[in-house]
Formats: structure tokens, C-alpha cells, sequence
């Protein structure tokens, strides 16, 4: 008999962690993916330093995937994020837990990483097909594709499809596959930004003197929900680590109706100790050195107070004191997907087998971004992707009874 022949859809973090796991069981797997190189968000991600995993405990980590948590549990909790660490050491790659409890590999780096891991693939036999664009299925249910020598059209026992989100779309993932998947009958929730930045109605002025600068050791708040961390102020608005955190909050808010977040720029500071610092300040003090001495606030941080009291800069310190620590940031939007870290929505999770299998396409498989599961930035978004991964690569071999 003839060995058989598996189709993985999407050479990024989820497609290549379902082909080693194939490939470890003496699959034949064909890699396709319609860029000519693979995992180009992975490698982006790296830019970042790759934070691939969070080392905080297990049920903190779960609630991080809200209520996609049950679904996600089994993948995670077989191959968790000690495995990932584990992993990325074996390929030569170890990691490190950073003071915020997230995890990095020593280098900062996603290259060696990757090539470590496509040189395991090749030696396990993996065969990947680059500029191999999916259209979606054939009438009699073959994987249709657009390559470079024209259309191919492939049969395969089973296929596992990971073609991620729709954020960053230059970078390979551009959620083409949602119209695709429906035409089939799966039903599929529009894919939306997550992580994203927001936009504010910046003036010229502080545009010009400020997109790009960072705010470190703020705390940001939307509704109920506070945040600390860093942010960098953009042209349009906001992005970084405490807007990422509360994006799944900011963007169930703005369905509401206008909101408005406000930043502490001294969250270590008391408002009765800032205010006396502010009280006690010389009188004769221009207003930014007032900011810089007596607040201990960056430029940035300054700038902003600037720009959100306008012509009505209080001259109460005790005013001035609750501005800085609630600085008002009336939203006027929240960022596009192109530009989000990641996207929510995906294939619904009652059209998934807990095997990963879709229940209306017997032999088809789905991981990673695809599915409806979202999660903040931190390592969370990686680890669901190896682990969803892998889960899919499970199912496979178990449906074949390899
Ligand atoms: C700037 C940035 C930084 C990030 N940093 C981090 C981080 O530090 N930590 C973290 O956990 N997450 C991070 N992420 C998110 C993380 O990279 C993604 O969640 C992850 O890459 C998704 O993996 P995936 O395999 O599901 O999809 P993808 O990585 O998007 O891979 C899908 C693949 O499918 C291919 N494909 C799509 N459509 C087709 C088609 N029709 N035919 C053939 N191939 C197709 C694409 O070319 C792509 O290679 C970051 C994302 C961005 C944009």
C-alpha cells in the first residue's frame, strides 16, 4: 500500500509544528505555503525579541484565552509551555524567563531558531512547496493551488490547513481563506483586529514632536480593567504592551459607544505624594521642568499632559496631580488589522472535533490563528499555535491509525 500522503496548508509556527510532528511519526508531508519563504510572521515576531511562552502558573495562563480557554485546554496542557521550552533548547535555541514572567530564547532571536527547526523538517523528510498559493477545493475535493508553473491540483489522506489570521497580510497570512472555507459550508467569525493599537485625535503639534516616542511604567485603564506597562504614542494614537493587554476590553467597549481610556503616568507614586511634590515645586518653575523635577515625567509623558489639558493646564496642584494620574484619552477608533499583532475570530469551535478535525470535511484539520480563539500578547498567541499544532497532527495520525 501506498504510505500516505499529507497535505499541511501554511509553512508559519502552527503548519511547521504540525509537520514535525508527522514527519516524527514517519508521515509523508507536503508543506505548502504561498510565500516564497516560510513562517515570515514568526521571523517578525522576532524583532520583538520572540516571546514565545509565558512561565506564569497554569490556571492563570488558561484564563488568558477567555473563552476559548476549555477549548484550548487539552492542546495546551499537551504540550505546554515547558515543552516549548524544552523544544526551542533541543533545537539549540535555550530560553529564559524575563522579569514580566514571559519567556524569550537567550539570543532575542527567531532566524536561528528557525533554521534549526526547517533543517529538523528537511532531515524528517518534510517537502515543502514554497509559492504554493491555495484557492481551496476542487469539485471532486482535491487542494487546488496557483504555483509558479500554473494551477496543480493535489489529492491528500488528510490535511491539516494553518493559514493564521489576517493581521500584518504582507507577510503571507491575509484570512483569503475565509470565503474558501465557507464555500464549503464551515462556518467561519469574520476575522477582526486583536492587539491592536488604538487611534486618538492627536494635534499636529504633538503628532509631529511625539509619534514614535515611548511611555514606560504607565498604567493604562479602560472601564474596570487596569494595565501596567509600557506604550508608544503613534501618529494615529497608541500602540504597545498595556494597549495590547486590554485590547479584547477596548474593543468590547467601543461597541458600546465612545470610551475613554486614561493613562497614570506616575503609577508608583501616590496622588497625595505627587501633589505635595508638586506643591512644594518653585513657583518660578516653567511648566515642563515642573513635569521633568517635580513629577518626574519624560518629555513624552509631559507632552501628553500638555496635550490633553490643552489651553486649561490647571495651575491647582492638586488638579494637575489627578490629571497626571488619569490623563483623559477619548478614543476615536481602535487600529485596522493590517496593522494588529494578531486577529480574533476563525473557524467556529462547533465546527471542530476535539481532535481538531472540522466535523463537516472529514480529513481536514485546522490549527493555530485560524481558529476562534484570541489572547493578549505575552507568549500566549505562539504556545496556542505550536500546541493547537501538534493537537492537529495527533488527530491526523489517529485518523489514519498511523
Ligand atoms: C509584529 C508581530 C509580532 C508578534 N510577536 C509575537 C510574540 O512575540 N509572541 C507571540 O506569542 N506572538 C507574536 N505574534 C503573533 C504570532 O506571530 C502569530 O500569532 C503566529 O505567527 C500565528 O501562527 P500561525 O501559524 O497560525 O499563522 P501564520 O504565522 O500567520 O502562518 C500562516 C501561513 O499560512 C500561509 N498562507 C496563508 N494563506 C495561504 C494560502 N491561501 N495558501 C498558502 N499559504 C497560505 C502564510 O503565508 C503563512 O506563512 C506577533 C505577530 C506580529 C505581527
Amino acid at each position: 500500500m501506498a504510505p500516505a500522503s499529507i497535505a499541511v496548508i501554511g509553512a508559519g509556527p502552527a503548519g511547521l509544528a504540525a509537520a514535525e510532528r508527522l514527519s516524527a511519526a514517519g508521515l509523508a508531508v507536503q508543506l505548502y505555503d504561498r510565500m516564497p519563504s516560510p513562517a515570515r510572521k514568526f521571523l517578525m515576531a522576532g524583532r520583538g525579541g520572540l516571546n514565545l511562552t509565558h512561565s506564569e502558573p497554569r490556571d492563570l495562563f488558561l484564563s488568558r484565552y477567555g473563552d476559548a480557554a476549555p477549548r484550548l485546554e487539552g492542546a495546551l496542557r499537551t504540550f505546554q509551555p515547558e515543552d516549548l521550552r524544552r523544544w526551542a533548547a533541543d533545537l539549540g535555541e535555550p530560553t529564559f524567563v524575563g522579569s514580566s514572567g514571559r519567556v524569550f530564547p537567550e539570543s532575542f532571536k527567531a532566524s536561528p531558531l528557525l533554521r534549526a527547526w526547517l533543517a529538523r523538517l528537511t532531515t524528517q523528510g518534510v517537502h515543502l512547496h514554497p509559492r504554493h498559493s491555495w484557492n481551496g477545493w476542487t469539485d471532486d475535493g482535491r487542494l487546488s493551488f496557483t504555483t509558479p508553473d500554473g494551477p496543480l491540483d493535489v489529492t491528500a489522506d488528510a490535511t491539516i490547513l494553518a493559514l493564521g489570521g489576517a493581521s500584518w497580510p504582507r507577510l503571507g497570512s491575509d484570512g483569503g481563506w475565509v470565503a474558501r472555507v465557507r464555500e464549503v459550508g464551515v462556518s467561519v467569525h469574520d476575522l477582526t483586529a486583536a492587539n491592536m493599537g488604538v487611534h486618538l485625535a492627536w494635534s499636529d503639534l504633538f503628532r509631529e514632536r511625539f509619534a514614535g516616542t515611548p511611555l514606560k511604567r504607565i498604567a493604562l485603564t479602560c472601564g474596570r480593567d487596569s494595565v501596567r506597562g509600557e506604550a508608544v504614542i503613534t501618529a494615529e494614537g497608541l500602540e504597545g504592551g498595556v494597549v495590547y493587554a486590554l485590547s479584547r476590553t477596548i474593543r468590547a467597549a467601543l461597541r458600546h459607544g465612545p470610551t475613554t481610556l486614561r493613562i497614570d503616568l506616575r503609577p508608583d507614586l501616590p496622588l497625595e505624594t505627587l501633589h505635595a511634590r508638586l506643591t512644594a515645586a518653585p513657583k518660578k518653575l516653567s511648566f515642563a521642568n515642573l513635569m521633568r523635577k517635580a513629577a518626574g515625567l519624560s518629555l513624552g509623558a509631559a507632552g501628553l499632559v500638555r496635550e490633553a489639558a490643552g489651553a486649561d493646564r490647571p495651575g491647582d496642584p492638586m488638579a494637575l496631580a489627578q490629571l497626571i494620574k488619569a490623563v483623559p484619552l477619548p478614543l476615536t477608533g481602535a487600529a485596522g488589522i493590517t496593522r494588529a499583532i494578531s486577529s480574533a475570530g476563525g473557524i467556529a469551535w462547533d465546527e471542530i472535533c476535539p481532535d481538531y478535525q472540522l466535523k463537516h470535511k472529514p480529513g481536514v484539520f485546522a490549527c493555530g490563528e485560524m481558529l476562534d480563539w484570541d489572547a493578549p500578547t505575552g507568549g500566549y498567541l505562539l504556545q496556542a499555535c505550536f500546541s493547537t499544532g501538534r493537537a492537529a497532527a495527533e488527530g491526523v495520525i489517529a485518523y489514519l491509525g498511523a
